[in-house]
């Protein structure tokens, strides 16, 4: 099967109610009627409704940030991904390298999240990524597997098709400092061959990069033949940037 290229906007803390309405509407004139690329869009919750309503009609999907696995209870502050079903939301990011390292997100908690958003028949884009530390230390594929074996442990074959992974080296996030096509290439292949060896159909799981991703060197990232898409943050956050993303050159 023929994989989509997907191009997906992590908008992260930014932007109030009416930035994410311009961004998003101006988004749905750009490039709402594609259909030979999948686009994505992550608000902030508080800007969901917003943007859903923005890209009523056209083929782009709206992504929560991050949510919690249960259905509803005494977890002040947290989000169900009962409430994202409620508001029509279809796609989730979990596990990323922010939630991890600044909020402390174990790869077992992780792992509940995916299940749950899979229950509740949410698409999950679980993202995963190494330190420098640990890719100087000649340790990435180790720790990649690690993270993408604990994230999909109990994911059937029959849910794949409401997985997406993202590739996401941390010290590629927000620096401005884009891992190579090769370098990326290289873990897209792993990432795949590990989610054969669990069981699952690899070869029709998109795979995202995302780390810097720009108008500039996406071109050249997709030219590789395991990298499926982008998860983008800050290019993300300016409707030409993310245009020129969205309608990367093959
Ligand atoms: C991200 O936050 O997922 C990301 C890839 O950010 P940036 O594109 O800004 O590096």
């Amino acid at each position: 099967m023929a994989r989509k290229p997907i191009l997906a906007g992590n908008w992260k803390m930014h932007g109030s109610v009416a930035d994410a309405k311009a961004l998003a509407s101006g988004l749905a004139a750009n490039v709402g009627k594609r259909d030979d690329r999948g686009v994505i869009l992550g608000p902030p919750f508080t800007a969901l409704a917003t943007t859903l309503e923005a890209v009523r009609g056209t083929n782009i999907v709206v992504a929560a940030q991050n949510m919690h696995f249960e259905e509803k209870g005494a977890f002040t502050g947290e989000i169900s991904p009962t409430m994202l079903q409620d508001l029509g939301i279809t796609h989730v990011i979990l596990g990323h390298s922010e939630r991890r390292e600044v909020f402390g997100e174990t790869d077992e908690l992780i792992n509940k999240k995916v299940g749950s958003a899979l229950a509740h028949d949410l698409t999950a884009i679980l993202c995963v990524g190494e330190t420098l530390e640990q890719r100087d230390a000649g340790d990435t594929i180790k720790v990649i597997k690690g993270q993408v074996e604990a994230g999909l442990t109990g994911v059937t074959a029959a849910q794949a098709s409401k997985i997406i992974l993202a590739y996401e080296p941390v010290w590629a996030i927000g620096t401005g400092r884009v891992a190579t096509p090769e370098q990326a290439q290289e873990v897209h292949a792993e990432i795949r061959a590990c989610a054969n060896g669990l069981g699952l159909p690899g070869d029709d799981i998109a795979i995202l990069y995302g780390g810097s991703v720009k108008p500039d060197n996406v071109d050249g990232l997709m030219t590789c033949p395991d990298i499926d898409g982008a998860l983008v943050g800050g290019a993300s956050l300016k409707v030409e940037d993310f245009t020129r993303i969205v309608e990367f050159q093959e």
